[in-house]
């Protein structure tokens, strides 16, 4: 902190910063707002405002001012947080940190951590960590270019900035997913209302034929409308278990009861229960099994479920072919599908297994339903500690992979 900067100015400037956001302020906004604030008022050369996920336990650069590019380079994706080993304490430990002088701490003693530090000439440094309640968002670093001992008062005023910080960041936060809700809230909606209309007006215009009694009294007529109207039952009643799944993941109620499985008889047993869906779609599948026996350990009903979405999917959108392979990679079994259909636009790949979403070039797809079954597919499989991924080029053809590891028998 410059220390000529008086009392009432510091605390001018603390007020200040809580007027100036509020709910709306983009997360970019924010950090810029407070990271160029406090960069002048607490005299640093440089600073860095940190977003932790402590999942993966990384680090994402929110804001940075005067960091070196060397420091910007490395994290332009997220970073392990071990890199900043002063940062991992504050954000870990959830109290400040500050070290006088960075070449007298082990801490530091660590290549590329001693690298980035080096780049900026960063001798001493402050870590605040940004604390809402009882989780820790991320942290503010300060550096500085010589040697510093950081008084009681420089610290309690980081601390009071940063909680503004991550008071207005928690908020903001809070606000986002209140809208995020909101969205989905109006999808579920559109979607319903979009995937009900078609098979109820089926349902009711083969009602009117049964009751028709030039059409209804003849058997073979009334087998058939009978059968449609089975169809038409079982798809709704699909789409309405999709949601009641999606909502038991969500509430986190999902208990895969693992067993030692065969993954040529699960996928066998998928495409055996699929085969009149293949047969109304006129594609062929075939299915080509490991050359000997082995075991995943996983819930049948659940990956049997995944796949049932991922293979019935390819048949959907094939043109003729749908390949289902399984072969041995390393320690896993790899369950690849194949498909030479309409493929996915490279653009709307990474949004794939979100809830609710379908690409641009299937929306008009008669079958194309809620946007739920990859959804479901990724949670299931991941869930029983598996891992789902694909590849695909638009009008040619995709290729999902399911990998379990092996287990034994
Ligand atoms: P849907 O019921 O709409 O198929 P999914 O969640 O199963 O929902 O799939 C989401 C979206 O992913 C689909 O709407 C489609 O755009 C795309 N998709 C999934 N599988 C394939 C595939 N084999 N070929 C092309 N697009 C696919």
């Amino acid at each position: 902190m410059s220390v000529a900067e008086p009392l009432a100015s510091k605390l001018l400037a603390l007020g200040e910063m809580s007027q100036l956001t509020n709910i709306q302020t983009p997360k970019s906004k924010l950090f810029a707002l407070f990271g160029s604030k406090l960069h002048t008022l607490f005299g640093a050369s440089a600073l860095a405002v940190w977003m932790y996920q402590p999942a993966d336990r990384t680090l994402t650069l929110g804001y940075g001012h005067d960091l070196s590019e060397a420091v910007t380079g490395v994290c332009e994706k997220p970073v392990p947080v071990e890199l900043f080993p002063e940062t991992a304490l504050a954000v870990e430990g959830g109290s400040i940190w500050t070290t006088e002088d960075i070449s007298d701490s082990p801490l530091f003693d660590v290549p590329k951590t001693k690298e980035l530090f080096g780049s900026m000439g960063a001798r001493a440094v402050m870590v605040v960590p940004l604390r809402a309640l009882t989780r820790v968002l991320g942290a503010v670093s300060f550096y500085y270019r010589e040697p510093k001992d950081f008084t009681a008062d420089e610290k309690a005023f980081a601390l009071a900035f940063c909680n503004a910080l991550a008071l207005s960041l928690n908020n903001v936060e809070a606000y986002e997913r209140l809208m995020a809700s909101e969205r989905i809230k109006s999808e579920v909606i559109d979607v319903v209302a979009h995937q009900f209309r078609t098979p109820i007006a089926t349902l009711r215009g083969n009602i009117e034929l049964l009751k028709d009694e030039s059409v209804g009294g003849d058997p073979k007529m009334r087998a058939q409308i009978i059968e449609e109207l089975g169809k038409v039952g079982s798809k709704l009643r699909k789409f309405v278990e999709n949601f009641l799944n999606v909502k038991a993941i969500d509430e986190g109620r999902l208990e895969p009861h693992r067993e030692n499985t065969n993954p040529d008889d699960l996928v066998a047993s998928v495409v055996r229960d699929l085969e009149g869906y293949r047969t109304q779609h006129r594609v062929h599948v075939a299915l080509q099994k490991l050359p000997g026996p082995v075991v995943i350990n996983v819930d049948q009903q659940l990956v049997g479920e995944a796949l049932t979405n991922v293979i019935g999917n390819a048949i959907k959108y094939a043109k003729q072919q749908v390949d289902v392979r399984l072969r041995i990679e390393g320690s896993d079994v790899v369950i690849a599908v194949q498909d030479d259909g309409v493929g996915i636009p490279d653009i709307e790949q990474p949004m794939i297994f979100q809830k609710l979403f379908r690409a641009s070039n299937v929306i008009r797809h008669p079958e194309a339903s809620s946007g739920l079954g990859l959804y479901i597919a990724k949670q299931y499989v991941e869930r029983n500690g598996g891992r789902i991924w694909f590849t695909s080029e638009e009008g040619k053809g995709s290729t999902f992979f399911i990998a379990f590891a092996l287990s034994t028998p």
